[in-house]
């Protein structure tokens, strides 16, 4: 969080989900006017009714007259959707910081199309998912502008605790790509372990204690390991939105030529998944499939 003093705005926030609900709420506690807006029935009213702030029918009714334009949808499509909606309703000099993981291809698309009203696009992906988005501590990584970025990053330190500027329009999304590559492989292997240490009749939870001390440690096994082992899967991010990311990795991956074999394996991993019925569970149930291949062989 930041000590900087923010001048309040008006804000709109476009998609009250998992994580724009909280999004909205740290900025409305920071004194921002909010004016939120969601397609699924009665979610804006709904935050209105905790939080205070107008709910709007459709995107270009929140937009109007904001000096901030706040995002959080699912991919390409929804993104590109609201931007041909509200175009032309943007306020002139307006800033639209969009949080969704989408293509970086998008994110310029978007970025230009806005421009043509006189405002400007940051892409501003985010990790640390949804506990991070209700504690405030996202890391958020931008694209765009410089002086756009240092205009707006005081604004969300209200929910980002590392809120840092990658380069170019589309460079928050290959950021959030190259991360989602690197983890992708690591709670596979993290299945894989747990299982092998189960299976061997160790105390697992112990092992997990022991390896957090050492060179395997990572924040999957801190926040996930222990859920892993009881098969909770009912929270946080969801195998179809992993798979969703896999899907944008690839084809960044492909168009430059870079191979990425492992990243491709787990996405073929999380489809099993997804067949077991398990497409909104967390997908660090990449475990449930470890498991249930072993006792199938
Ligand atoms: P979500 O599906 O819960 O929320 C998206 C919201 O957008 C939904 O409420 C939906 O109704 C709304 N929406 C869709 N189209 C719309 C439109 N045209 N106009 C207005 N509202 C519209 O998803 P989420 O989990 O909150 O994730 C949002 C984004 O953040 C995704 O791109 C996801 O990949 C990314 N993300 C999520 C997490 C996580 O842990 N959930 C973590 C990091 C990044």
């Amino acid at each position: 969080m930041s000590d900087t003093a923010v001048t309040p705005l008006r804000i709109a926030v476009i998609g009250i989900g998992h994580m724009g609900w909280h999004v909205a709420a740290h900025l409305a506690t920071a004194g921002h006017q909010i004016t939120v807006c969601d397609v699924a029935p009665g979610v804006a009213d709904r935050w209105v009714a905790e939080h205070g702030g107008t709910a709007a029918a459709h995107p270009a009714d929140a937009v109007v007259d904001c000096e901030l334009v706040v995002s959080s949808l699912p991919a390409d499509r929804e993104l590109e959707a609201v931007a041909d909606g509200i175009a032309t309703f943007l306020a002139k000099g307006a800033v639209w910081l969009d949080h969704s993981t989408t293509s970086a291809e998008a994110a310029r698309r978007v970025a230009a199309k806005v421009a043509e009203h006189g405002c400007v696009f940051l892409d501003a992906p985010v990790s640390g998912g949804v506990d991070g988005a209700r504690n405030g501590t996202l890391t958020v990584m931008v694209g765009g502008d410089e002086p756009t970025f240092d205009r707006i990053a005081p604004v969300i330190a209200a929910y980002g605790a590392r809120v840092v500027l990658m380069g170019e329009s589309g460079a928050g999304q290959l950021t959030k790509m190259t991360n989602q590559i690197c983890v992708v492989g690591l709670c596979q292997a993290l299945a894989e372990g747990l299982d092998f240490a189960e299976t061997a009749g160790l105390d697992v939870s112990r092992v997990i204690h022991v390896m957090l001390q050492g060179s395997s440690a990572s924040w999957q096994m801190a926040n996930r390991a222990e859920k892993m082992l009881a098969g909770q899967y009912d929270y946080g991010f969801s195998t179809t939105l992993m798979r969703k990311d896999i899907g944008l990795v690839l084809e960044e991956a492909q168009s430059m030529n870079v191979p990425l074999p492992v990243t491709a394996m787990v996405g073929q991993m999380l489809a099993e998944v997804t067949a077991m019925g398990g497409a909104k569970w967390d997908w660090c149930s990449l475990m449930e499939r470890q498991r249930r291949r072993r006792t199938e062989s």
